[in-house]
């Protein structure tokens, strides 16, 4: 065994020698002194300071090296250094570019008020909704199949600060304030921001709340018959006794994509009208909803479930009776998952759940869609916001974290690292602020029939771009707090793995790329000529910018080679577009991200950085569709040729190895 040191006197030996060889000058030694005394002294009485002192006296004094103090580091001791954490700032302050869109667009008479009530609702969020938010994630909802005495009770479990989010959304008009319209067309843009501040502070709420929108949205379009208009007035109160929310029951183990062929539930018609729904929801988000919106098949004359598409209506359900049990509804399970898991999501058999069939027969899949609208919107929002979230922190801690003599603010690789996630959160923000806006005017009557394609474009185009925008950031963001960035309790993993279902639920990117070629099939091009006029109309008021003349140039490039493209492959066979569906709906992303990143810098108030954004933004492939095509990647052979390489056989295949 060792034998037992002195530590103090060693420590001392250790001590003067560094003071020999590094031969501090008087000042600076002095003032090392008196802080290593104070040092001392908070060590003796037990209390570390949060970050060592030392560090940035040296710093001060133009030196960067401390003193080492090994007398720290015996026993219980772990030294005096601990990293300040970065902190959590009301996003509504901290967001420069929320708040020019507000100015840039909002009429002034509405302008202040909503300005007070985003920052206060900022500051709700950083002093009380981002500690319940980490409540959910650290009290994941239970399933309690049985009672006590045995019987089957299925009742989900969620925590305390679940149920205060739930008060707190209704409160806050989170779901309201788009129906109220208290700001006219600007509700929606009001209403969305607010969600976006609360979305990574939310413990995933936001997830009940898109759906309860969506529903509400539904309910809205198809007209209040009973029992609509009572479900739609608690979707859509403030009090959070009456609240409700809705779930979104599609998903069935044979399709959540392709839920035309893949749904299986049958609704079988009751003698009063109503009819009890039979079926397995594979998926179903937020399975604590008070009420959902569900697709199920009626039956033929013969008796047999109508098959396609158009076999499928839409039903409306409450989830649960009068008692608190459980409609003709057994949760078989909580699913368990990659990220969310602060939502209690759920496989669901339906055992004779009762149901109004609120769609006209057979037209269940065109009833539902203006529910996927706003699903896919509070994607978006939900993308954007952890986009920016994950920046917001990264900045707060570049200028805490003090690494190879100087802050991480202070070297320009890491800085580099940051705007470019920057660039990308700003054109994800844009884009999304004008799908709100959109959506708000036509909600108010303000819409043109150019308006409304451009919205029907956008709202896919937005989601499936910014979902994989989101985790493409976040990740690059986690990289930025280093090690600290993959370690669970500082709250940071856990926005990689709730990012990543952003781009999977509400339609798989390949699949509302598909459906971006639906609707420009739909409306015979229509979508496209809104898509063009909009983005001209953009770079024209910019022309005389002779700042923005490179930009303008590439949008204008891009915009004219997606136009050729188009042409000449709308000409061609359906397999062709269909391979290109993907890169085509990535040029329109960036295209149009590029055309508002372009508005926002003309604006007159606008500042160098945004003349910057867009100059960067507008630096990359704008259209990889047509570059892509020049590569032949959407050739005839081309098919065969991935199935060849992905599917590629290992020359031993199927032969046992030597010495096997
Ligand atoms: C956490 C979570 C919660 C969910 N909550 C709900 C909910 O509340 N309600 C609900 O209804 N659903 C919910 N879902 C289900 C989700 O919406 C579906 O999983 C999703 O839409 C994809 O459907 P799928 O699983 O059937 O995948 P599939 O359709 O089998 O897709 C598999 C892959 O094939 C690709 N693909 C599919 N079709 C095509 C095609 N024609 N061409 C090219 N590529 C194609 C897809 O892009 C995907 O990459 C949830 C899912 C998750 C992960």
């Amino acid at each position: 065994m060792a034998a037992e040191r002195e530590p103090e006197v060693e420590e001392m030996q250790v001590q003067e020698e560094l003071e020999v060889h590094s031969e501090p000058k008087q000042d600076a030694c002095d003032e090392l002194e008196s802080v290593l005394q104070s040092e001392e002294e908070t060590v003796k009485r037990g209390a570390f300071p949060r970050q060592s002192r030392l560090l940035s006296t040296g710093h001060l004094q133009g030196r960067t090296e401390s003193r080492p103090e090994l007398g720290v580091f015996t026993r219980s001791s772990i030294g005096t250094f601990f990293q300040d954490r970065p902190l959590l700032k009301n996003p509504f302050l901290e967001d420069a570019l929320l708040q020019k869109y507000l100015s840039r667009n909002l009429p002034p008479q509405i302008l202040g008020t909503i300005r007070a009530d985003l920052a206060q609702f900022g500051k709700r969020i950083v002093t009380e909704l981002d500690v319940l938010g980490q409540q959910c994630e650290d009290s994941p909802p239970r399933l309690q199949h049985y009672d006590a005495w045995g019987c089957r009770i299925d009742r989900i479990l969620t925590c305390p600060a679940w149920a205060r989010m739930k008060e707190i959304s209704a409160q806050e008009g989170l779901v309201a304030a788009g129906y109220e319209r208290t700001y006219g067309e600007w509700s929606r843009v009001f209403q969305m921001s607010k969600i976006y501040l609360y979305s990574p502070s939310a413990g995933l709420y936001t997830c009940p709340l898109a759906m309860t929108d969506g529903a509400a949205k539904v309910i809205e379009s198809l007209g209040m018959t009973w029992p609509l208009e009572k479900a739609f007035q608690r979707l859509t109160c403030r009090d959070p006794q009456r609240f409700w929310t809705s779930g979104q029951w599609m998903t069935e183990r044979k399709g959540g994509s392709d839920v035309a062929n893949g749904t299986e539930t049958v609704a079988l018609p009751q003698a009063d009208g109503t009819y009890k729904l039979y079926g397995f929801k594979w998926f179903t988000s937020a399975t604590d909803a008070d009420m959902t919106l569900t697709l199920g098949r009626e039956l033929d004359e013969e008796g047999f479930p109508k098959q396609g598409s158009k076999g499928l209506s839409l039903f409306y359900a409450e989830v649960r009776d009068e008692q608190g049990n459980l409609n003709g509804i057994e949760v078989q399970r909580l699913k368990d998952k990659l990220g969310t898991r602060q939502v209690p999501t759920a496989e669901l058999l339906l055992d004779g759940l009762p149901a109004h069939r609120i769609s006209s027969e057979g037209r269940g899949v065109a009833s539902i869609s203006s529910m996927l609208t706003i699903t896919r919107i509070h994607n978006t929002v939900s993308a954007v916001a952890a986009m920016r979230r994950i920046i917001q922190l990264g900045r707060e801690y570049a200028a805490k974290r003090f690494v190879f003599g100087k802050f991480l603010r202070d070297h320009a690789l890491h800085v580099q690292t940051m705007a470019r996630m920057e660039v990308e959160t700003r054109g994800a923000f844009l884009l999304l602020m004008e799908v709100c806006q959109l959506l708000g005017r036509e909600e108010c009557g303000l819409t043109s029939e150019l308006d409304c394609h451009l919205l029907r474009l956008l709202t896919p185009v937005a989601k499936l771009y910014t979902g994989k925008q989101a985790v493409a950031v976040v990740s690059e963001g986690l990289e930025c707090f280093g090690g600290q960035g993959y370690m669970e309790d500082t709250g940071l993993p856990r926005m990689l793995r709730d990012a990543q279902v952003l781009s999977i639920w509400e339609g798989t990117t390949n699949v509302l790329s598909l459906d971006v070629l639906r609707c420009l099939a739909k409306s015979n091009g229509q979508v496209l000529e809104a898509f063009y006029s909009q983005v001209k109309i953009k770079l024209e008021a910019a022309s005389g910018n002779q700042a923005l003349a490179s930009p303008v140039m590439a949008v204008d490039c891009a915009l004219s080679k997606l136009g050729q493209f188009v042409q000449v492959a709308a000409r061609g066979a359906t397999s062709y577009l269909e391979l290109a569906a993907r890169d085509l709906s990535c040029s329109l992303a960036r295209i149009y991200m590029g055309a508002l990143l372009i508005e926002n810098a003309t604006w007159e108030g606008a500042s160098d950085s945004d003349i910057y954004a867009a100059t960067r933004w507008c630096e990359q492939d704008l259209c990889p569709v047509v570059n892509n095509k020049d590569h032949g990647w959407y050739n005839p052979e081309t098919p065969d040729k991935d199935a060849m390489l992905v599917y590629e056989v290992s020359p031993h295949h199927g032969q046992s190895m030597a010495g096997e």
